[in-house]
């Protein structure tokens, strides 16, 4: 039996009438439409020459269209390889050159300048798309005939190509298997109790693991609807949550969403579950939303290399400031950055994971993918953390992010926490600055409430006692806002750049 992941979605489907998505603009579209439009898109690549393998890169604004093209383009068993909007024609210069896709599918607006330079690259086809779900692919695609049978795929067959967001060296383009994204949503399904009675608002983007497969493979595969929104908007998402059951969300998406008053516990009665993911979610405002929904939001863990690897119970206890337990047929375990060794339980260390859901390795760079697997399969996450004695997992940041001065690491987290405990103070992020007498020196740049007191000073005293004196910063600066990407992470590597030559010899 093919697995393709087009067909497995397409079996689990009980009632072809049901909405699948309802845009903001109140367009809906059934299960049989979805399937219909998708079937179409296949036969109009395979009638551009998309052969199976072959990559079909999208860089489109969010629309049911742009979603309807990602199940196209894996039922015609080509590889889809969705592009964060925000890059510019130089950075997509380097993903049509890297990936190599037979057919790209742009915002009319950039036509102009991307077809030249996708013709240059050997794209065979330039089409268009807007985010009301028009443009000349879908003036082609309306005059291909309905019903297209979709490739048989095997397990390991590519499904999609996405690009990781590269904020150290070169992005790298992530393989991921129909096995590796139809596991992992099948585990999610159950893990997290979706059926067709679900609603799920939908406001993350489309481009990114957690909008892409997380939420919209979940739906599919339980037969559920979705509030579709071109975007995140708090006033939107307010109006709208009375009608959903579940919502996904990146941590800011809480923050903002705490902001208005409008949110109470009976805007949001006939939720059953919030998730968050992407970045850490700060406990302070765990606890907040549970203040003021009664709901404990799901915090989990995953990336773009291995979809969704641990998650909170939905049962049992949702603990604040971890990502909860590996999710079932994934296994998670910490190990010495350097040397490899398995830590023991409490100690922290580089989080490795190995499971269905890890993905097949990076695109065209085999040493990379050599380099970052280890020899018995589990995949070196990057990410520092530990697993405490209730199985908990807890992140305490990117390996990169680790701090060494003196000799001696530092690990972000445990500053910041530290910090974000003081009254008035909002958030920060700890970073390590090149230092001339001690490598690198602790940084902290934190964002602070309007007319709060608080001055370096006042942080440094506070501090003093709380840590070790070579974890205590050498400067605390303060900010309006922290720099963060559409994902809601902070982006420590703006700021480090920002502090570069603080410590001048
Ligand atoms: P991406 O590949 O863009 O999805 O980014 C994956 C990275 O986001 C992970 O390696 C983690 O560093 C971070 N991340 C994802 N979920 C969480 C979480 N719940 N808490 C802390 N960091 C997270």
């Amino acid at each position: 039996m093919s697995e393709n992941l087009y067909t497995l979605i397409r079996s689990r489907v009980a009632d072809p009438a049901k909405t699948f998505i309802e845009t903001g603009d109140g367009r809906i579209f059934s299960y049989a439409d979805t399937f219909a439009l998708a079937e179409r898109f296949a036969g109009l690549l395979a009638g551009l020459g998309v052969q199976p393998g072959d990559r079909v890169a999208v860089q489109v604004d969010k629309s049911a269209e742009a979603l309807i093209l990602y199940l196209g383009v894996v039922a015609a068993g080509a590889v889809y390889l969705p592009l964060n909007i925000g890059y510019t024609l130089t950075e997509l210069e380097y993903f049509i050159g890297d990936a190599e896709p037979r057919v790209v599918v742009c915002r009319p607006a950039v036509e102009k300048d991307l077809a030249p330079l996708a013709a240059r690259l050997g794209v065979a086809h330039c089409l268009t798309l807007d985010g009301m779900g028009d443009g000349s692919l879908m003036d082609r695609v309306e005059t291909v005939p309905a019903g297209f049978t979709p490739v048989p795929r095997v397990a390991d067959d590519l499904a999609a190509i996405l690009y990781t967001s590269g904020t150290t060296g070169r992005s790298k383009g992530a393989m991921l298997t129909h096995h590796n994204l139809f596991s992992n949503a099948e585990t999610l399904v159950r893990y997290w109790r979706f059926s067709k009675d679900d609603v799920l608002l939908h406001t993350l983007p489309i481009f990114h693991t957690h909008g892409l497969f997380v939420a919209s493979n979940v739906v599919l595969l339980s037969g559920a609807s979705m509030i579709f929104l071109s975007k995140f908007d708090a006033d939107e998402v307010l109006r709208l949550l009375p009608r959903a059951t579940c919502m996904m969300g990146v941590p800011t998406f809480y923050v903002r969403l705490l902001q208005s008053a409008a949110l109470t516990r009976d805007l949001v009665r006939h939720i059953r579950l919030f998730v968050s993911g992407s970045a850490p979610l700060l406990a302070d405002t765990h606890k907040e939303w549970e203040a003021r929904t009664g709901h404990r939001i799901l915090e989990r863990y995953g990336m773009t290399e291995t979809n969704m690897n641990t998650s909170n119970p939905y049962d049992g206890e949702r603990v604040a400031g971890t990502v909860g337990f590996p999710l079932p047929g994934v296994s998670v375990r910490i190990a010495d950055p350097e040397t490899g060794r398995h830590l023991a339980q409490g100690e922290i260390g580089m989080i490795e994971v190995k499971g269905p859901n890890v993905f097949k390795g990076y695109w065209r760079m085999p040493e990379k993918t050599a380099a970052e697997f280890r020899a018995d399969g589990f995949f070196i996450t990057g990410d520092l953390g530990k697993i405490d004695e209730r199985g908990y997992v807890h992140i305490v940041g990117r390996g990169k992010d680790l701090i060494i001065t003196g000799g001696y690491n530092v690990y972000p987290k445990e500053v910041e926490t530290e910090i974000d405990a003081m009254p008035g103070v909002i958030e920060s992020a700890v970073i390590g600055v090149d230092h001339p007498d001690f490598g690198e020196g602790v940084t902290a740049v934190v964002v602070a409430d309007k007319g709060c007191k608080l001055d370096e000073a006042a942080v440094l005293k506070a501090l003093d006692g709380r840590l070790a004196k070579f974890k205590l910063p050498k400067r605390v600066f303060f900010v309006d806002d922290l720099p963060r990407n559409t994902m809601g992470k902070v982006q420590k590597n703006l700021l480090r750049d920002q502090y570069k030559g603080l410590y001048k010899a």
